[in-house]
Formats: structure tokens, C-alpha cells, sequence
């Protein structure tokens, strides 16, 4: 059944705010994000901070950064669990008065005493119930100076079923859930309930969230109906596993998600990639963020765990640099070379320098690295000039130059003179090309140097070819001597 034909889809991210946004939860939240998107419905962004201990503004703002970097706006919120307490505190009467909840009076003592029985008897350890209400049961003594927590009044029997959206049908018989606490004795509300209270205010009609939490997923559906609340879709989102089928970690490589711009990685690819990330629509592999809205649903997801594959992104990510015009690309490398130390003031256009390379560099990080011999006259290896500035090379690049000087400044013309120098002293391609790179990139592997030459523009190639004849002498080279620019 789909409620999203009836009725406004609500969906909502829950993280808490305890370091980084992982990865994964990315994904989580890109589900629930294109879920709401897909059926026009409304996208909530809820902080869970309750765990004071741990959530810190600083991982808040890790948070709201990650969910912009990733284009996931929300509609409503963020709400904070923190800055609802009141609200927590107004449910948890409602209940006390419904007979739904009732006060523990148990010391930490005595439920440690009550496991280690439990145990000892070879039970699974639980709360028994001692403060339980009953029609006919005497209750314990009230002890004189003792907050009571609250606990959830869980039913006895029968089962707890959902069709999980993800999953398919998963149930838990209710003997197995005890009566949790739905509030501590220092009057702090549990996750669980905060969660409850917040899916039912919240209208939320289709949770989707990692299956790390279908075990509290029973809990909830019973204190929502306690409650007399509608009861949301679930969809039980499975974990991301590393390359070697270990719970994705640092140690296969970047896991949260602001890694990825500092990495170079472009927003559209990583959409498509952790979209991609166990769910499907046929062999489509790259769509973008729209179609992918148009095409999500949760039937298509895998409910078996999808595996990160570092290798996948990184072409990914190469296909979108390769789509991108250079002006837009020029935009986004502009950092790229700032952090590379190249001051790009005085050398080639970096949209001209991102077209040529876009072909060769996965990231932008790479990019920035490839670039390096645009904005910098680079140093020549001794060897290199060995190897490639042969006698038969160095007339040609001498004959070269001169022509360079009066050439004109386009490709085809450049090309045109290292074509004419090469026929008119009998050489191969080759002889004229490797010596040429090797002289102006300081590398053995680039783009076509015609095209190089054109960027790095007439006066820097003719000073980077000139470096041969210091006071116009002719260079004797070894190979332990380096050509410094
Ligand atoms: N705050 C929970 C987490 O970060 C999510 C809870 C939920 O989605 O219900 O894992």
C-alpha cells in the first residue's frame, strides 16, 4: 500500500549530533530527502541532542553543513530534542494519567540485583514488572526519597508486526520487550519516547532510517499506539559495508561526508554514487539529482547491505568532471589550486587549464595536481633530459623556437610548425614530442602538447625552451643534474 497516493508524505533526518555526518547517514537522509521530493510531500530535518554527553554545537553545525553540501534543503526545522523537553514532559503526564506509564521506584541497586538474579537462573536479564500496575496486584511500599522513573506500560502478549518497506513483514512477540524507561528518575525522557513524541507531532508518515534501529522500531509502534497515534511506514534502510564487507569505517578511506568536497569529490556524483548505493531504477547508472526524484521509490531498495566501492566514486566522480563545461569547472578548481600553493594570477586561464585536464583527473584535487606545471616553470629531471633531449632534438627545438616566435598562437598553427620542423629535418614525431613535453611540463605524460603550448601561451613557452641554452651556449646534461626553472 502506498500512503503517499492519500495523503502529504512526511519524512524526516533524525541525526544525532555526535562527530561527523557519516556517510551512510548521508544516504539515509538522501532517501527520506528524495522520498519527500518524489511525492511533493514535506522534508523535516530533527537534531537529536538528547545525549548531552556527546552532542556538541560544533557537530550540529557538521550537521547543517553536510546536509547543504549534499542539496538536501528541508522544509521544516531543525528541531531540537533538547528544546522540546516540555513537550516531552506534557506526553509523559497525558500517559501517567492514561495508566499507559507508571513510576519505577527501583534503585540502579536493586535492578543490578534483579539482572544478576536473572542471569544466575540462566535468564535473559529484564525488568520483572515489580512496579508494574495490575488489577489485584499489591504494589511495593512507596520508598520515602526516590524519584521514580517512568516506564512504558509494554502489552504482555501478542505480537508487534509492520510491513517494513524495505524488509517486507518483521514482527517481535511483546514478551520479549520488557517495560522500558520512557523517562529517567532525574526526569529526562528516553530516545525512544523522544522519538515517538517527535514522529507523531510531526505527522511523519514514513520513517526511513538505518536498520540499526529495528529493534527500537516494536517499542515505538506500541507507545505510539498507546498514544492513539497513526502509525508511520517504516523502511529499514541496510548499512554500508567496506570494500572486504566490514562496517564501513575510517579505515576504508573517507566516511564523513565533508570529506568528500575537501576531496574533490563533485556534489551531483556523490548524489548519484550514494544513490546508486543499494537502491536501483534498471541499468541506470548516471542520472541526475531530478531524475533520480522522479525515479526513488522504496521498493527498489536492496534490503541486503549495499558495499562501498571507493573505485565506482572515483569514476563516477571523473564522469561528472568530463560533463562539466570548463567555465564551471574553472570555478570550482579555483580552491583546488589555492590549497595546491599555485598562484594563478599570472598564468593560463584555469578554465583553459581545467578543459585540457578534465579528461585526465577523477577529482579536483587531482586536477590541482596536474595543473602544477602551468602556473609553475617546472624543474626537469637530469635523466629525463638524457633520455629525451637527444642530439637529433636539440637543433629541432632550436629551429622550433624560432619559428614559435613568429607563429601564430593557435593550435592548429602551432601544430602546423612542430609538424613542419619534424618533416623538414627527417625526424619522427616523437623525437620532436617527448623533448618538447619533457622541456615544458617536466613530465613524460600530458595532454597534446600542441594544446599545451597554446595555454601555457608564446613568451612562457619560448622561456621554458630557452632554459637549454643558458648564455646561449649549448647544455652539456648528466643525469644527476636537475633543470631548475
Ligand atoms: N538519531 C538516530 C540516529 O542518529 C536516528 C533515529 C531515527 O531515525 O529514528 O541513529
Amino acid at each position: 500500500m502506498h500512503a503517499s497516493n492519500s495523503k502529504e508524505v512526511r519524512t524526516r533526518f533524525a541525526p544525532s549530533p555526535t562527530g561527523f555526518l557519516h556517510i551512510g547517514s548521508g544516504r539515509t537522509a538522501l532517501f527520506a530527502w528524495a522520498y519527500a521530493r518524489r511525492f511533493k510531500g514535506t522534508f523535516i530535518l530533527r537534531i537529536e541532542d538528547t545525549d548531552v554527553e556527546r552532542s556538541t554545537p560544533e557537530a550540529v553545525q557538521v550537521i547543517l553543513d553536510g546536509m547543504k553540501w549534499l542539496g538536501l534543503d528541508h522544509d521544516e526545522g531543525p528541531f531540537y530534542q533538547m528544546q522540546r523537553m516540555d513537550r516531552y514532559k506534557e506526553v509523559i503526564h497525558t500517559m501517567l494519567s492514561a495508566g499507559t506509564v507508571y513510576p519505577c521506584y527501583c534503585t540502579p541497586e536493586e535492578l543490578d540485583a534483579m539482572r544478576e538474579a536473572q542471569r544466575a537462573r540462566g535468564e535473559k536479564p529484564r525488568y520483572d514488572g515489580r512496579w508494574r500496575p495490575e488489577s489485584g496486584k499489591t504494589l511495593p511500599p512507596v520508598p520515602a526519597g526516590i524519584k521514580p522513573a517512568m516506564r512504558f506500560k509494554n502489552p504482555l502478549d501478542g505480537v508487534v508486526a509492520w510491513e517494513d518497506r524495505v524488509k517486507g513483514r518483521i514482527e517481535f512477540n511483546n514478551g520479549e520487550l520488557d517495560d522500558f524507561v520512557i523517562a529517567r528518575s532525574d526526569a529526562t525522557p528516553t530516545y525512544n519516547f523522544c522519538v515517538c513524541v517527535d514522529d507523531w507531532d510531526m505527522k511523519i508518515t514514513h520513517v526511513i532510517r538505518g536498520d540499526d534501529h529495528v529493534n527500537n522500531t516494536p517499542r515505538q509502534i506500541n507507545v505510539l499506539n498507546a498514544l492513539g497515534a497513526e502509525l508511520p511506514e517504516y523502511g529499514h534502510v541496510s548499512m554500508i559495508l567496506g570494500d572486504d564487507g566490514q562496517k564501513l569505517s575510517k579505515r576504508h578511506g573517507a566516511v564523513s561526508v565533508m570529506e568528500y568536497p575537501q576531496n574533490g569529490y563533485l556534489r551531483d556524483a556523490v548524489i548519484n554514487y550514494l544513490a546508486r548505493l543499494g537502491w536501483s531504477h534498471g541499468d541506470e547508472e548516471i542520472f541526475s539529482v531530478q531524475q533520480f526524484c522522479e525515479w526513488f521509490d522504496l521498493d527498489h531498495i536492496t534490503p541486503s547491505p549495499a558495499q562501498f566501492n571507493t573505485e565506482k566514486l572515483r569514476w563516477l566522480n571523473h564522469e561528472y568532471i568530463k560533463r562539466t563545461e570548463p567555465s564551471v569547472l574553472a570555478e570550482m578548481l579555483k580552491p583546488f589550486l589555492g590549497l595546491a600553493g599555485l598562484s594563478t594570477a599570472n598564468g593560463p586561464a584555469i578554465e583553459k587549464v581545467a578543459e585540457l585536464l578534465r579528461d585526465r583527473a577523477p577529482t579536483l584535487a587531482e586536477m590541482a595536481a596536474l595543473a602544477h606545471y602551468f602556473y609553475v616553470r617546472p624543474e626537469v629531471e637530469g635523466a629525463l633530459l638524457v633520455q629525451h633531449l637527444t642530439d637529433a632534438a636539440k637543433p629541432a627545438i632550436a629551429a622550433l623556437s624560432a619559428t614559435l616566435a613568429t607563429t601564430n598562437w593557435i593550435k592548429a598553427d602551432i601544430s602546423a610548425a612542430v609538424k613542419a620542423q619534424v618533416t623538414q629535418l627527417g625526424l619522427k614525431m616523437p623525437q620532436l614530442m617527448m623533448p618538447l613535453r619533457v622541456l615544458l611540463t617536466g613530465q613524460t605524460q600530458t595532454p597534446a602538447i600542441d594544446a599545451i603550448m597554446e595555454v601555457l601561451g608564446r613568451e612562457e613557452v619560448l622561456a621554458r625552451l630557452a632554459r637549454m641554452w643558458p648564455e646561449g651556449e649549448s647544455l652539456q646534461f648528466d643525469k644527476t643534474q636537475n633543470f631548475k626553472p
